[in-house]
């Protein structure tokens, strides 16, 4: 597992270097968007010691165990298939039961109900009343039913309780995403919609120096070159059902829409941007452009994708 430095995210190319950034750099993005947007501070100051933590797990070593055989990668390639379901992503539960102790402690000083299920859980795991660590394997491998029995058992705000546990494999899972992608053509245009390592959905769009366009895997953060005019959630490619909206005041970015499946999509338009980038950041640091292309009655593409 490299020690690579992202620097931004045009230098970023999918499934190579940049894959761990520096606390100072995570600091350093995030500062620079707290300047712009001081309404948000609070959250994004939550964000940034999340982001450091995901970062620093991130150095745990990659499941070189994991091998596809040529026969299987062969039909994989031809059918266009991804390279393993997300349910059969292997990750470090130990590691990521240390991620979400951080996790939950960041989060305490959350308010609106995010406090309160972050003290309950990192309370129950305490206690031994949650075992966190098959909770976190069994997250990966059926969300959905986890939930169930969670809410069962405790009284949990499920969308924080749903972050929570996100984003203590979150590192993990990119980290196998990581060495399963060397089986990937890392300079190719990948034709589906969906991500070619997980086959989850991208949660961001992103532009580039050379006015290439690239996907963000909303669940294993790996990163593709797309076509340019596309929809990922139906792959439409018709110029015609396909526009785009700029965001006033933010010129970085803008949403893609398709009026064919009604769905958006957040692009972040790099060659804009002079400050440093930091991808997750850029989807977390715009709630308000999600709750504005809700408003107008298109739905994340990305939701679909949860599984
Ligand atoms: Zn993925
Ligand atoms: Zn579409």
């Amino acid at each position: 597992m490299t020690g690579a430095v992202e620097k931004d995210a045009a230098s970023m190319k999918p499934g190579d270097g940049g894959f761990r950034a520096d606390p100072e750099f995570v600091a350093g993005a995030v500062g620079a968007v707290r300047k712009l947007k001081p309404d948000y501070g609070h959250m994004l100051g939550l964000y940034e010691k999340i982001f450091i933590e995901q970062e620093r797990a991130k150095s745990a070593p990659g499941p070189a165990e994991f091998a596809i055989p040529r026969e299987e990668l062969n039909v994989l390639r031809r059918e266009m298939f991804p390279l393993v379901r997300a349910s059969r992503f292997i990750v470090d539960a130990e590691a990521a039961g240390k991620l979400f102790t951080s996790v939950c402690a960041v989060l305490l000083e959350g308010g609106e109900g995010i406090a309160e299920t972050a003290e309950a859980m990192l309370e129950a795991a305490k206690s031994g009343a949650l075992d966190i660590k098959k909770t976190l394997l069994d997250f990966v491998r059926a969300p959905g039913q986890v939930f169930d029995s969670l809410h069962s058992e405790m009284a949990l705000n499920r969308e924080v309780a749903q972050f929570i546990l996100f984003n203590s494999v979150k590192p993990f899972l990119a980290g196998f995403s990581r060495a399963l992608s060397s089986y990937l053509d890392a300079e190719g245009e990948w034709e589906k919609g969906y991500c070619p390592v997980c086959g989850s959905m991208p949660e961001l769009s992103v532009l580039s120096e050379n006015g290439k366009r690239s996907m963000l895997c909303g669940y294993c953060s790996h990163k593709w070159f797309s076509k340019r005019v596309f929809c990922p959630f139906c792959e439409n490619d018709d110029h015609g059902t396909l526009k785009y909206f700029e965001i006033e005041g933010e010129e970085e970015y803008r949403v893609d829409v398709c009026e064919k499946c009604g769905s958006y999509i957040k692009t972040v338009d790099t060659r804009k941007l002079s400050r440093p980038v930091y991808l997750p950041l850029e989807s977390a640091a715009t709630p308000y452009i999600d709750v504005k292309f809700q408003e107008m009655g298109y739905r994340p593409g990305s939701a679909a994708s949860d599984n």
